[in-house]
């Protein structure tokens, strides 16, 4: 077990965290900012980690990415500089992203957390979308909740 242990402690010691995005990695900026191949126009804004290997996972998305860390959240005493919130700013005005990809939780907090990002990039040319919510795939609208049926609805697009 010794061994394994000290091998796992290296792996964790070269581990950081990206000063751009905040994902994790071995180098700074990250092997995601640094690759070539992905598109920079593109900002998803995730509340953590876990939420960016999602997307890496399904191999869905191919542009940035903003790790913020979690979300706002007053009851327990987070706020923006908890956060690696007011960085997307810095990096929307210094960058070439035409759009920011909001991709938080659709919880109360992170619904203030998105509401937040949209007042601070309110002023800038800069596009900004949010997932869509609804029905997930497989699934009965006749199980889902009042809330998920409402945005739904709401949120319905065109297809002809
Ligand atoms: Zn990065």
């Amino acid at each position: 077990m010794l061994p394994l242990a000290s091998l796992i402690k290296e792996l964790a010691d070269l581990i950081i965290e990206c000063e751009v995005c905040g994902n994790l990695d071995t180098k700074s900026p990250c092997s995601i900012c640094t690759n070539p191949k992905r598109d920079t126009k593109l900002l998803c804004v995730v509340e953590e980690l876990g939420d960016l290997w999602a997307f890496e996972k399904g191999n869905i998305y191919s542009g940035l990415y903003h790790v913020l860390g979690g979300r706002l959240s007053a009851i327990n005493g987070i706020g923006p500089k908890e956060l690696n919130l007011d960085t997307i700013l810095k990096r929307v005005t210094e960058s070439k992203i035409e759009e920011i990809i909001i991709a938080i939780n659709p919880t109360l907090e992170g619904q203030v957390t998105a509401q937040y990002i949209i007042e601070l990039l309110k002023n800038l040319d800069v596009k900004i979308s949010r997932l869509a919510c609804g029905i997930p795939m497989g699934g009965e609208i006749d199980y889902l909740d009042e809330g998920t049926l409402r945005i739904a609805l709401t949120s319905r697009q065109d297809i002809k």
